[in-house]
């Protein structure tokens, strides 16, 4: 990483996100409990379901998923627990 660690999106920098981008982006979305927006969130490395949050909820979001965590590490991030992005 590099830049200005104020700048917004510096932590993100270089990263993947998790969500479907572009025209395809539609079919990803639905809207949830209060009529609001959501959208899947795919884990980086294998494509796997990540749940799904609020659309307007972060600019950015990364996932990679338990198996996929377990054999390459997770990234120096800070992570939320999947109770909160998956609701259980
Ligand atoms: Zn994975």
């Amino acid at each position: 990483m590099s830049g200005d660690p104020e700048a917004p999106g510096f932590l993100w920098e270089g990263i993947p996100d998790s969500r479907v981008k572009g025209p395809l982006r539609s079919r990803t979305t639905f809207t949830g409990p209060g009529g609001k927006l959501f959208e899947r969130v795919y884990c980086a490395n294998c494509g796997g379901d990540g749940g799904a949050i609020l659309a307007s909820w972060s600019p950015h979001v990364f996932y990679l998923c338990d198996p996929c965590a377990q054999t390459h590490g997770n990234l120096p991030l800070p992570q939320l627990p999947d109770e909160l992005v998956r609701g259980l």
